[in-house]
């Protein structure tokens, strides 16, 4: 089957760009949404079925479309959800806005271009006639499309340590994808849980085990045992200076944030001044600063920048304050089992200490920083065919600053992609208020692109 637009991926980039695109469009066009997600949209932030799982960004930026901010706040008080300003809604809410959304614009009496959902999985690619791409899907089907988005996400990282030595019930009670949240099921009230990586998703499953009576032990283990902070009840107004006046030098730009920071009273007013300008700064970064920046600055980046609902925040530190979770620095480098429990060995940060901790049950939250090409064997086949490259950081693909694709055969096929994947280019391009306006663009220069049906 041939399409003029063929959207690889099923969550939120893989939407927004299909929203874009049927608004943009003219009847006479045809697009193939192709995704492995049963929850066309919702992708993994936003399945949830956990009222407890918040949005970390306030509901009035969380709109599906940048020239429409209240859209998603109007969508909460059409269903009467209580809200204030600046509050965080449920992730679940924020799942069937975009659903709703999409299903608005299928439903739209106005002649609209054609969307065919296709549930499978892209495994391969050739370049087929007329530069036009062929994906091979998983279900036997082959689909062609003149343009194509790919919006495949993170992927998922496995376990930093190797487990096929344990036995298989111990393997069992090792929870690879934590965003499934059926193992909660199999945890008794009084088990214990050792998590490891201690950032969102770790307080996404130390909120899903309270929801749910958990009185046992969670000890929780990273690198550096930094957890993510919370925003402000009552958020100062930003810090009143410009982020295009900053040095280009990470330590020139830290030693800039601190003294802004003394000055506004509080770091997060300086964090929100430079959230909007992050992708103009990252631009403007030598290769080099940027590879500095990831060495040494991401995990504090990751905790200021990614940071919880304030309820949210006070739960965890409450049960972090009353001893039922543990937070442990240091490097993981063992699991065996002893008398039916896990048994994992790490090294203390800073310290030759090796520490033991027992539990019932281990979590991998340590996740995927960004979107790799070894995670996807559909990108690895594209990275052979030549079509695409790894961006210099390996923080996705390369792309310009229009989100198409480089290759070694430019303007042979029209290829672009959206979210995670453009990190290396764009770096501030994973929460929605980033994805959605590069959905828009991308949607507008295919519109502007045209094509026979076009
Ligand atoms: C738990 C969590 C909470 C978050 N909370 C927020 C928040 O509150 N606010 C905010 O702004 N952002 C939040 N984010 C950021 C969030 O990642 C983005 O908002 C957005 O969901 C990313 O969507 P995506 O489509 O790029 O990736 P994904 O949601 O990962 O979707 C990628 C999809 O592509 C599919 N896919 C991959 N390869 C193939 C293939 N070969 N063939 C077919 N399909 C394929 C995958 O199965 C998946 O369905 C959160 C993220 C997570 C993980």
């Amino acid at each position: 089957m041939s399409y003029d637009v063929v959207v690889v991926g099923a969550g939120f980039s893989a939407i927004a760009t299909v929203c874009n695109l049927i608004e943009l469009l003219p009847a006479s066009a045809k697009v193939a949404v192709v995704g492995d997600d049963p929850g066309f949209g919702r992708g993994t932030a936003y399945r949830s079925e956990l009222y407890l799982h918040r949005l970390n960004v306030p509901a009035g930026r969380m709109s599906l479309f940048p020239d429409r901010p209240d859209a998603f706040v109007v969508w909460l008080k059409e269903r009467k959800r209580p809200l204030r300003d600046g509050d965080f809604a449920s992730r679940q809410d924020y799942g069937l806005y975009v659903r709703d959304t999409l299903a608005a614009l299928l439903r739209d009496k106005r002649p609209r271009c054609r969307v065919d959902f296709i549930r499978a999985k892209a495994t391969g690619c050739v370049e087929r006639y007329n530069a036009t791409l062929g994906f091979l899907l998983d279900n036997g089907d082959e689909i062609v499309g003149r343009h194509v988005v790919l919006c495949l996400g993170v992927g998922n990282a496995p376990l930093p340590v190797d487990l096929s030595a344990l036995p298989s019930d111990a393997r069992d009670r090792t929870i690879d994808n934590p965003w499934r949240l059926s193992w909660l099921r199999r945890v008794e009230a009084n088990d214990s849980v050792c998590i490891l990586g201690s950032g969102l998703t770790m307080i996404d499953q130390v909120l899903a085990l309270f929801a749910q009576g958990f009185r046992g032990r969670i000890d929780v283990l990273s690198r550096r045992g930094l957890v993510p902070h919370g925003h402000a009840r009552v958020p100062k107004p930003p810090a009143d200076f410009d982020p295009a006046d900053l040095p280009e030098t990470i330590s020139g730009i830290l030693r800039q944030l601190r003294r802004e920071s003394r000055r506004a009273g509080d770091w997060r007013s300086v964090m929100d001044t430079l959230r909007p300008k992050t992708q103009a700064l990252w631009q403007r970064l030598a290769p080099a600063e940027r590879k500095r920046f990831l060495r040494h600055a991401l995990p504090w980046w990751n905790i200021h920048r990614h940071r919880v609902a304030p309820d949210v925040y006070d739960r965890f530190r409450e049960m972090v304050a009353s001893g039922q979770v543990v937070i442990h620095a240091g490097h993981l480098h063992d699991i065996s089992t002893a008398d039916d429990r896990l048994m994992l060995h790490y090294r203390k940060r800073g310290a030759r200490d090796e520490v033991e901790l027992r539990c019932d049950w281990l979590v991998n939250c340590t996740g995927v920083e960004r979107a790799g090409i070894a995670h996807s064997p559909l990108l690895q086949q594209m990275m052979r065919q030549g079509l695409i490259k790894a961006d210099p950081l390996r923080l996705g693909i390369g792309v310009d600053s229009n989100s198409v694709v480089r290759s070694d055969n430019p303007g042979a096929v029209s290829l672009y992609a959206v979210g995670a994947l453009t990190a290396g280019q764009f770096w501030e391009i994973t929460a929605v208020p980033d994805i959605r306006a590069q959905a828009r663009a991308v949607a507008q220069r295919i519109s502007d692109a045209g094509g026979p049906n076009i």
